[in-house]
């Protein structure tokens, strides 16, 4: 996401949103479409967002991806732990569980 992934925030205080924002690894695996089966199991596909640059992993319109993209979710601190569909490696859910 050019700074971060479909990851973001909504933290006021600019130094914890940069606190917050500077825990994500950049990796972009949240910025790819996610499938789920009939149990209910989160896939990841290769299909990345239209919006995420491949190569550098980052959000090309990252200051405007809540206006661009209709499903593109916040990360915050307040619902990083319902959202079940980030990869089990990403670095907020892993400071979860
Ligand atoms: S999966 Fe997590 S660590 Fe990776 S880019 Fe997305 S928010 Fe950042």
């Amino acid at each position: 996401m050019f700074a971060t992934p479909a990851a973001i925030v909504s933290v006021p205080d600019p130094k914890k949103l940069q606190e917050w924002e500077g825990r994500c690894r950049r990796c972009g695996e949240c910025c790819f479409e996610k499938t789920i089966d009939r149990y209910g199991c989160v896939h990841t596909t290769p299909e990345p967002c239209r919006f995420l640059d491949i190569h550098e992993r980052t959000c090309r319109v990252y200051h405007q991806r809540q206006e661009l993209e209709d499903d593109c979710v916040q990360l915050t601190p307040e619902n990083i732990d319902t959202l079940h569909w980030l990869p089990a490696n990403c670095s907020y859910r892993s400071e979860l569980y």
